[in-house]
């Protein structure tokens, strides 16, 4: 059992590029969340900065922390490895502070069966439409169109994982969303998961739409 002084763990999932990372980098300064670094084999995009948004390591490095037991979860997303060091989490938790989680839908599967102590409130976050979500995904990436495209090809198969998660949200606009987010960690130190409602019917048309 978690006790009143540990720290919660907060997941935010999302197709890629329906904007996690920007709402987890809001979520850490706005409610000084401490955010989980990850380990990635993948290149730096050109914003990026090795041991601020992720620790860039090569094939070699990541396989040796696989063996030395180093991850609380790992998985390969987009044809390169990801993965959450235990120990900084752990620590975090332990000593009160909240931790907010930037991964995908098979490392939130992983610590979910990990049966962790901390409480866990898991969110999807949906794009305002496909066309949207490319726009974004171009902008991004540099107006590389081909990561953008190989991205989207993606999408349809990681859209179906929002009925794991807790909660879902909208990032049509950014400020609403962060509220809505804000809203439901702010009551889940007072209130049930289960008694926190969100309009399920509204994701369920939404999602359909966006597979149709
Ligand atoms: P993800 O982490 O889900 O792949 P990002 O957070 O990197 O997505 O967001 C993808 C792009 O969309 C970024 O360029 C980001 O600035 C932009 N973005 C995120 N949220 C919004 C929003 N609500 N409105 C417009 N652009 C957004
Ligand atoms: P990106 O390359 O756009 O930064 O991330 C690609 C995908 O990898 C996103 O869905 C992101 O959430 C996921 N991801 C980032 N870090 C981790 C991690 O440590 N573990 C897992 N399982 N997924 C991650």
């Amino acid at each position: 059992m978690s006790s009143q002084n540990d720290g919660i763990i907060v997941i935010l999932s999302s197709p890629s590029g329906a904007g996690k990372t920007t709402l987890v980098k809001l979520l850490s300064e706005k409610k000084k969340f401490s955010i989980s670094v990850s380990h990635t084999t993948r290149k730096p995009r050109s914003n990026e900065v090795n041991g601020k948004d992720y620790f860039f390591v090569n094939d070699k490095s990541f396989k040796k922390l696989i063996k030395d037991n180093e991850f609380l979860e790992y998985a390969k997303v987009f044809n390169n490895f990801y993965g959450t060091s235990k120990k900084p989490v752990l620590e975090n938790l332990s000593s009160g502070k909240n931790v907010i989680f930037d991964i995908d839908w098979q490392g939130t599967k992983q610590i979910k069966s990990k049966n962790i102590k901390y409480k866990i409130i898991t969110f999807f976050v949906l794009p305002p439409s496909k066309e949207i979500l490319y726009e974004r995904l171009s902008n991004r990436d540099m107006k590389d169109k081909l990561i953008a495209s190989e991205r989207m090809k993606d999408f349809y198969r990681d859209v179906k994982h929002w009925e794991d998660y807790d909660f879902v949200v909208i990032n049509d606009n950014l400020k609403k969303c962060f509220n809505e987010i804000s809203k439901i960690i702010d009551n889940i130190f007072s209130t049930k998961k289960s008694e926190i409602k969100y309009d399920k019917n509204l994701i369920l048309n939404h999602v359909e739409k966006l597979i149709s």
